[in-house]
C-alpha cells in the first residue's frame, strides 16, 4: 500500500458552484417542492431528448413502477426482462403483482438478447422491460419490431442511459424519445447526471404523460400549479389510487443545471472510455464495444478478466493501491429476495448472466478524471497481468 497516493472512486457526481446556486434561488424563491422548477426541468428534458412528454417523479424505481401500471400491468401478468441488472429493474414489475420472466443477455455485451424474447412470450406477457445497462442502448430495433408483432409494450430502463444515442432510420436519436412506449431515467449520484435521487418518465403518449401525473401527486385531481394559480376556492378529488411520487424544486433546479452540462459530461466520459480501450488493448482484458448504431454515455466502465482469473483479487490488489472498482452487474434471481417460485421465472438459461457477473469489473470513471489518474489503473492492471500470465507462462516483460 502506498499512502503517499491519492484515493480514486469508482465514480463521482459532477456537482459544483452552479448546482449550489441553484439550491439557493430555490431556497429563496419559498416554494421548494413539486414546482415551477419540476415544470421547468421537465420541458428542458423533452427537448433534450426529443420527447413529446416528460415527467419527473423521485426515482427511477417509482418512474417503472408508474410505466409497467400505464402500460397495464396487473395482477398475474407477466413481464419479460433480464436477470442481469439492478434489482430495481425486476421490483417495479413485482410492485405491480406481475411476475418477472428472465431471459439471458448476448453473448457480446451486457443488454438483453433479442433473440430470446419470442420464446418467453406466454399469453400472459404484458410487457418487454428492456435494460440499457450501464449506458449502453440494447438493440432496441429488434425489441420493438417484436413487440409490434406481438402487441406487447415495450418500456425502457434508461435509468443509466441519459445521453446515450441510437442510430434510428439513419439519425442519431437520444435514449428516451422514446422508442419503445415509455423511458424511465434515474438520477442517482451513480449515473451520469444527478439530482440526489430522481427519476423521470418520457413518453409519446399524451394519456400515459397524464397517467403519471395523476400518479405522482396521490391522484390528486387538481395540480399544484392549478390551484395555486386559481382565484376562486379549489376542491381536489381522489377519483383513483396514487402515490407520493414527486420530485421536489430543489431536486429539479440541481437537475437543470445537470441538464445544461450533460453534452460536456458525455463528451468527456466518451473520451475517458476510448483512452482507456487504447491503454487496455493488448493486456488480455475483453474491452466493452458500441454496435455500430449505439453511442454510450458510458455511465460504467466494465471489462470481462480471462477465464480463471480471480475476480476478487484483481479487485483486492486494485484497492491496495487506492483505486476502487466494482464487481460487474448482478444478477437478480440470484438473491434471497427472489428465492421463492413465486417471485420469477427464468424462460432461458441464465449462464451468460452469471458469468458477466463472476468475470467482470467496472473500472473508475468519472468527470474530470486526469490522465493521471487513468494511466495509474492501466498499469496497475498491466503489472496484474503480466504477474498473472508469468506464472503460467514465463514471459519477459520489458
Ligand atoms: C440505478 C438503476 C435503477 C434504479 O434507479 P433509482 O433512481 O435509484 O431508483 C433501475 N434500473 C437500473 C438499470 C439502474 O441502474
Amino acid at each position: 500500500m502506498k499512502a503517499s497516493m491519492s484515493s480514486i472512486p469508482v465514480a463521482r457526481p459532477a456537482l459544483g458552484e452552479q448546482e449550489a446556486e441553484a439550491l439557493r434561488r430555490v431556497i429563496q424563491s419559498g416554494w421548494v417542492t413539486q414546482g415551477p422548477e419540476v415544470a421547468a426541468f421537465e420541458s428542458e428534458f423533452a427537448a433534450f431528448v426529443g420527447a413529446a412528454h416528460a415527467c419527473a417523479v423521485s426515482n427511477c424505481t417509482t418512474a417503472l413502477h408508474l410505466a409497467l401500471k400505464a402500460v397495464g400491468v396487473t395482477a398475474g401478468d407477466e413481464v419479460i426482462t433480464v436477470s442481469h441488472s439492478f434489482i430495481a429493474t425486476a421490483n417495479a414489475i413485482r410492485y405491480c403483482d406481475a411476475l418477472p420472466v428472465f431471459i439471458d443477455i448476448e453473448a457480446d455485451g451486457y443488454n438483453i438478447d433479442p433473440n430470446l424474447i419470442e420464446a418467453a412470450i406466454t399469453p400472459r406477457t404484458r410487457a418487454i422491460l428492456c435494460v440499457h445497462q450501464l449506458g449502453m442502448p440494447c438493440d432496441l430495433r429488434a425489441i420493438v419490431e417484436i413487440g409490434k408483432r406481438h402487441s406487447i409494450p415495450v418500456v425502457e430502463d434508461a435509468a443509466c442511459a441519459i445521453g446515450s444515442e441510437i442510430l434510428w432510420d439513419g439519425q442519431w436519436e437520444k435514449i428516451g424519445k422514446p422508442h419503445g412506449d415509455i423511458a424511465c431515467f434515474s438520477f442517482h449520484p451513480r449515473k451520469v447526471v444527478t439530482t440526489g435521487d430522481g427519476g423521470m418518465l418520457t413518453t409519446s403518449s399524451p394519456e400515459f404523460d397524464r397517467k403519471f401525473r395523476l400518479w405522482r401527486q396521490h391522484g390528486m385531481s387538481v395540480t399544484d400549479a392549478t390551484r395555486h394559480g386559481s382565484k376562486q376556492v379549489i376542491f381536489e378529488d381522489y377519483d383513483e389510487l396514487g402515490y407520493n411520487y414527486r420530485m421536489t424544486d430543489l431536486q429539479a433546479a440541481i437537475g437543470r443545471e445537470q441538464l445544461r452540462r450533460l453534452p460536456g459530461l458525455v463528451q468527456e466520459r466518451r473520451q475517458l472510455a476510448e483512452a482507456y480501450r487504447e491503454q487496455l488493448s493488448s493486456i488480455g482484458l475483453s474491452l466493452p464495444t458500441e454496435p455500430r448504431w449505439a453511442r454510450s454515455n458510458w455511465q460504467s466502465f466494465c471489462v470481462g478478466l480471462p477465464p480463471g482469473m480471480d475476480q476478487r483479487a484483481v479487485m483486492q490488489m486494485l484497492l491496495d493501491q487506492g483505486i476502487s472498482t466494482r464487481r460487474g452487474i448482478m444478477n437478480i434471481h440470484l438473491e434471497k429476495a427472489y428465492g421463492s417460485q413465486d417471485s420469477h421465472r427464468a424462460a432461458t438459461r441464465l449462464s451468460r448472466s452469471v458469468s458477466a457477473q463472476e468475470r467482470t469489473i467496472i473500472l473508475p470513471l468519472f468527470s474530470r478524471m486526469t490522465d493521471v489518474e487513468l494511466l495509474r489503473v492501466v498499469e496497475a492492471l498491466r503489472q496484474h497481468f503480466a504477474a498473472v500470465m508469468s506464472e503460467d507462462y514465463p514471459l519477459v516483460i520489458s
